[in-house]
């Protein structure tokens, strides 16, 4: 089906082929582009995605930033390129957990848009992604690779009503199925080949989001607190501090561990004074690397707990790793729990201060120390 996509249009679905064109005098060379002003302004707009990305969380219902859309041609050609550059930048940077909020992100977004769009639009994009909007059913094989990544379980198979290999949705779960799709477009399109040059003129810009990704991180995480380390961590730092051997695998699952938390690359360093044959110019040059401040450019992620398993690293697994599938949910969830619990002790503690609180007239020591 044709439809008629202005400017207005592709600020909001800027993922779509008629985006690209729409800038395709920039992309031819994006070199002269990026020194240019229009792609300074594109490049704050892609750092502003990124952010965006990273403060959207939709596990705790936060709300959607909807960008400010620019409502002439040039400045939507200038944000469509930002959109680019944001991918462009990600896949430089090269860290999945940042790509993967990024899809979130901008999935989300879309979806935000759709749910008031105009109904040939829809069914426009439906069509680009494969999907018929008007059909209300979706064939099994590819419902199954739309819903891979959700975990609600009212979307299991088991819990829909098939028939004949086609899965039947109501209008306003299709919608909610094309965020979904689109999630799972741009998951399979990142990161991008870009060229080695072009991400070193990207640097500054990548430093800016390197920093703001780990502001992000320490924000979540919170301060470093060692006793919720999980078992297959506390194990491994434990070895190293007692000189024991640790395999490459395990000197990356530790310190991307320490770093993806906020542990700075000084204490790093610091930990593995003790390893045997310790030099501490590999070690730093080492440490640096797996964080991306080594000229990397990649910041490394740490293993999920099947790599560890596959490696040997999962070891001491406790009840709450039953729950789980990474070392860094394992923290943040002991983390979480901590805070749960020590919360009415807090206020209880609080309230019974208040109870005691001496009336100021009737401590003599206040007394004596009070001027006349
Ligand atoms: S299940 Fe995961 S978090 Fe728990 S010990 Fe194994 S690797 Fe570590």
């Amino acid at each position: 089906m044709q439809v008629v996509l202005e400017g207005r249009d592709l600020v909001k679905y800027p993922f779509l082929k008629e985006a690209q064109w729409y800038i395709k005098d920039y992309a031819a060379s994006i070199d002269t582009f990026l020194t240019s002003k229009p792609g300074e302004l594109a490049l704050r707009v892609a750092t502003s995605f990124i952010e965006s990305s990273l403060s959207f969380r939709k596990s705790t219902g936060t709300e959607i930033s909807v960008p400010d859309y620019p409502h002439d041609n040039a400045e939507s050609r200038v944000f469509i390129a930002g959109y680019a550059l944001a991918r462009i930048l990600l896949s430089c940077y090269g860290d999945r957990n940042m790509i993967e909020r990024f899809c979130v992100y901008q999935a989300w977004l879309f979806y935000h848009h759709i749910q008031t769009e105009r109904i040939d639009l829809v069914q426009y994009i439906a069509e680009q992604f494969g999907m018929e909007y008007r059909s209300h059913v979706i064939p099994v094989p590819q419902y199954v690779h739309i819903i891979a990544s959700v975990s609600d379980a009212h979307w299991r198979l088991i819990n829909r009503h098939v028939v004949s290999g086609q899965v039947f949705v109501e209008q306003d779960e299709f919608l909610e199925l094309m965020r979904e799709k689109l999630a799972t477009i741009l998951r399979d399109q990142l990161p991008l080949r870009i060229p080695e040059e072009i991400c070193s003129i990207l640097t500054p810009s990548l430093d800016e989001i390197k920093s703001l990704h780990q502001e992000r991180m320490i924000e979540e995480f919170g301060p470093v607190d060692d006793s919720a380390y999980p078992p297959c961590i506390s194990a491994l730092l434990l070895c190293l501090t007692q000189g024991g051997y640790l395999s490459h695998m395990a000197r990356f699952a530790g310190t991307s561990f320490l770093h993806n938390i906020g542990m700075d690359l000084v204490s790093i360093i610091d930990l593995y004074g003790n390893a045997p044959g310790f030099d501490l110019d590999r070690t730093s040059y080492q440490v640096s690397h797996i964080s991306g401040d080594g000229g990397s450019g990649t910041d490394y992620t740490s293993p999920m707990c099947a790599t560890m398993k596959t490696h040997g690293l999962c070891v001491h697994a406790d009840t709450l790793c039953a729950t789980i599938n990474h070392p860094l949910a394992y923290y943040k969830r002991k983390k979480m729990e901590r805070a749960k619990k020590e919360r009415p002790l807090m206020r209880k503690n609080i309230e019974g201060k208040t109870k005691e609180r001496p009336d100021r007239n009737s401590n003599p020591s206040r007394r004596r120390d009070r001027p006349t």
